[in-house]
């Protein structure tokens, strides 16, 4: 295998509390990144009714360096050159729910982790309209089976209508909760028995389901119930293919318990071999491909130094194409100017080391000190736009006042590099021209009241604005558009790059909207 096929990408994705970080943890224990389980610090943040800022900025001081976790990684069995996984981590909290968004443009595919007896929840169906938006491959891992749960058909049937995705079990349990035996391997024809043990690896048993060793492992009841099961899952289910998968077609899906342990390295091994390697990606001039020989890459994620003293931040590059090479003068489009990096970093589970040359699809960290926003492309010269990183509509809106008119310039600037770093979204009203500051979470205004006054020295003052949505508006009649933001005025907006937004105070007022304006598309993200 080359550098390219070798690398699997991805990142791990759930609703709060479903399991992402135990499994995330169990992951690097089969990568060898770690050797028992524990040592990775989960970097959520929990959900106290008052959330301590200053607990924030200690926990992300972890979250950094788990930014991204890297190993190679060979399935038993297998020989040759191992594959090398990348594991992208994404907060573990709602509020920062736009900072997963993003990473989700960094990945060639996903896994997403499902609670057993919570099912599909609504942060699992905004990731998944993510995912939906980019035609990221999906993995299912239904998660707690140790636990009561609900019936698994049934859970098929939920993934299927509220994530819009064809599904295809490749293993399947028997049992639940009390009565968990274990799950039956599809994609390998095999028995895994279930012992709970938080710490080493399961075993498996071969049997012909056919034969009448399945009921010396699992009972009369449950060798019954298995077959019975299994030849509705012939009848109900299309069979694995590979290629459906990787157009996001069907999603694959898995049971297992992560705390436990089981089920977790037929994941992976399977993962391994089915998910895609490094594709292209789409940039505004023309479509890129990994195996180009000159590198390219862009700016998807900047993580804030957490020592105030020290103003600089990591600015993750996902490399799209050709090589990096550490010390390399490479071309900052959006600034036009060459930029060269002594000290380019990688992650490995608890540590990091300095990279002296990366591949497509690994994520290198850039020290930054304020040269970069979210969304900058590099390359060696050629002035290429990578696209893809949308803006959702916030969900929060709060007006924005310098609460000291002697620290202006400070306040100014520091909501300026806050934004650059994708903290939150500005928009300037049209109609008072005042700021308004959109968020997913209470949580983002916490974090930049804080931190413009703890690195910008400046303070900042909150007020009410009720609104419901921000929409991108766009139309082809050129004239309507104009009489719509004659009309709305009191309610449109520039976001930063200038486009027309329609900060829509409620869905009555949306809907009024979309009927008087025939020919005005209203969009929920920027990228359309
Ligand atoms: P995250 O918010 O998605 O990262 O979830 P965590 O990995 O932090 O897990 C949330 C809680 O569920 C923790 O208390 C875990 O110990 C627990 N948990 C995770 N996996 C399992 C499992 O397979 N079985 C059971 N019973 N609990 C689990």
């Amino acid at each position: 295998m080359n550098e390219i096929e070798r690398r699997r990408t991805f990142a791990i994705i759930s609703h709060p509390d479903a399991g992402k970080t135990t499994l995330t943890e169990k992951f690097l224990l089969f990568g060898g990144q770690i050797q028992v389980a524990g040592a990775v610090k989960n970097n959520k943040i929990r959900k106290t009714a008052t959330s301590d800022w200053m607990d924030i900025e200690k926990q992300r001081g972890i979250s950094v360096s788990t930014s991204v976790m890297e190993f190679d990684y060979l399935p038993d069995g297998m020989s040759g050159e191992p594959y090398k996984v990348n594991i992208l981590d994404t907060p573990g909290h709602q509020d920062f729910a736009e900072d997963t968004y993003r990473t989700l443009t960094a990945v060639d595919s996903a896994i997403i982790v499902i609670d057993a007896a919570r099912g599909v929840q609504a942060q699992t169906r905004k990731l998944m309209e993510v995912c939906r938006m980019r035609n990221t491959p999906v993995i299912i891992f239904i998660n707690k089976m140790d636990r009561e749960g609900r019936d698994p058909f049934d859970l098929l049937d939920e993934l299927e209508k509220e994530l819009k995705i064809h599904v295809v079990p490749l293993s399947w349990p028997i049992g639940e909760g009390m009565h968990f035996q274990g799950v039956y391997n599809i994609f390998e024809h095999q028995l895994n028995l279930f012992t709970p043990d938080k710490q080493r690896v399961t075993q498996k048993v071969s049997v012909d389901i056919k034969s009448g060793d399945l009921e010396k492992h699992v009972g009369e009841r449950g060798a019954e119930q298995l077959r019975e099961d299994l030849e509705l899952i012939e009848g109900v289910y299309p069979e694995f293919d590979e290629k459906s998968y990787r157009s996001a077609e069907t999603a694959p899906v898995f049971f297992g318990s992560a705390l436990n342990n089981f089920g977790v390295q037929e994941l992976l091994d399977c993962f391994v071999q089915i998910a895609p390697c490094p594709g292209a990606t789409k940039a505004e001039e023309r479509i890129v491909v990994p195996q180009e020989p000159k590198f390219t890459g862009f700016i998807f994620k900047i993580t804030a130094n957490i020592d105030p003293n020290h103003r600089s931040c990591i600015a993750f590059c996902k490399i799209c194409s050709g090589k990096f090479v550490r010390n390399t003068p490479y071309w900052h489009v959006r600034l036009g100017k060459t930029v060269r990096f002594s000290s380019p970093a990688q992650f490995m589970a608890q540590r990091k080391s300095t990279v002296d040359e990366a591949w497509p699809g690994d994520i290198v960290g850039l020290p930054d000190n304020g040269i970069f926003k979210i969304g900058d492309t590099l390359t060696e010269g050629e002035n290429l736009h990578f696209k893809g990183l949308p803006s959702f509509s916030p969900l929060l809106f709060k007006y924005i006042e310098n609460n000291d008119p002697m620290k202006s310039k400070q306040f100014h600037k520091g909501i300026e590099q806050l934004m650059d770093e994708g903290v939150a979204q500005l928009f300037i009203s049209q109609f008072n021209n005042r700021r308004i500051i959109g968020t997913v979470g209470q949580l983002q205004f916490e974090v930049i009241q804080y931190r413009l006054e703890h690195e910008y020295n400046a303070k900042c003052r909150w007020d009410p604005i009720h609104l419901y949505k921000a929409c991108w508006i766009e139309s082809d009649d050129a004239a309507e558009l104009d009489d719509f933001k004659k009309r709305k005025y009191q309610y449109m907006a520039k976001d930063r790059e200038g486009r027309d937004v329609f900060l829509a105070d409620s869905s009555y007022m949306l809907n009024m909207a979309e009927q008087d304006f025939k020919h005005i598309r209203f969009h929920f993200t920027s990228e359309f």
